[in-house]
């Protein structure tokens, strides 16, 4: 005989009357993940030295939160001796000529850097030896090889380089953390709205958030806002299908 579905009692617990903290600041950065954890690093190197209030708000836990948190094998993409124009004509061509080649020739241009960034803060990035046999991340460490240094990384294709990458998002999350500090860093806060400037339309001047562990909704108000909680990959569509569509952080 089929089972007859009961209506059951809803279950967890009725939340009612949140307190409703807010906040004034003037940069507001939305997620914790790599995009989000490199805005925090680059604006306190730019802000602080201005008085520039600013808060970062993560939905999970800075340290492992985001795609990254699992841990990558690999960086999709790094120059060495490879120049930002062959960077902008492999897009190009990737993605059929539509694209906007200013920005990924700055993608291409800076890309190295940031690279160098997550080697000097501790990432282990695989690099060839001097009879261009492979080292992993760890080997090359210890025999003092490094991107920094201009020594050539073990690639698999031509853009993409191996790393030793289980603690990625930990090392990231990590320089984040030291240049905000705790007190600039929220975690298990969910942004769920932005608000429009009374006096200016289509001027986003805010949002509102509540707090996953505790009865609190966060409004915020804000100057500016990085929104950078992930997902927007997809709002692109590559040519390449199936497993291939991942390619979609190309396009910029
Ligand atoms: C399976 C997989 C494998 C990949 N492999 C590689 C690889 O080998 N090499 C490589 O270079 N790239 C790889 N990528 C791509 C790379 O992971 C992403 O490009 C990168 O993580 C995107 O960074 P992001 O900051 O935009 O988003 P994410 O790093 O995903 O961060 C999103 C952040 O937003 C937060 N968030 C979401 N919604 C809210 C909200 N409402 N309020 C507050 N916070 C919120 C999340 O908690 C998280 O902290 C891979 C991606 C995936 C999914």
């Amino acid at each position: 005989m089929p089972m007859i579905p009961v209506k059951e009692a809803m279950k967890g617990v009725a939340i009612a009357e949140p307190e409703v903290k807010e906040h004034d600041v003037d940069l507001l950065i939305v997620g914790g993940g790599m995009g989000a954890c490199g805005t925090a690093f680059e604006a306190v190197r730019w802000g602080d030295k201005h008085g520039l209030k600013m808060m970062l708000c993560d939905k999970a836990a800075l340290e492992r939160s985001g795609a990254v948190a699992q841990g990558l094998s690999a960086i999709n993409t790094y120059l060495g001796k490879n120049t930002a124009d062959d960077y902008v004509r492999m897009v190009r061509t990737d993605l059929m000529g539509l694209v906007r080649e200013d920005l990924i020739f700055d993608v291409g241009r800076h890309v190295d850097d940031s690279v160098h960034l997550f080697e000097e803060w501790g990432l282990p990035c695989w690099i060839k030896d001097e009879n261009g046999h492979n080292m992993n991340g760890a080997a090359a460490k210890a025999a003092g090889k490094s991107l920094r240094n201009g020594d050539d990384p073990v690639r698999s294709g031509r853009w993409q380089i191996m790393i030793n990458g289980e603690s990625y998002k930990c090392i990231v999350a990590e320089a984040a953390k030291n240049a905000l500090g705790e007190d600039r860093i929220m975690e298990r806060i969910f942004i769920v709205k932005l608000l429009l400037d009374k006096n200016t339309p289509n001027r986003v001047a805010g949002a509102v958030g509540f707090n996953l562990r505790a009865n609190e909704v966060h409004i915020f108000k804000a100057n500016a806002i990085m929104v950078a909680a992930g997902g927007a990959v997809n709002v692109y569509r590559p040519r390449s299908t199936g497993e291939g569509m991942g390619r979609a952080w190309y396009p910029v």
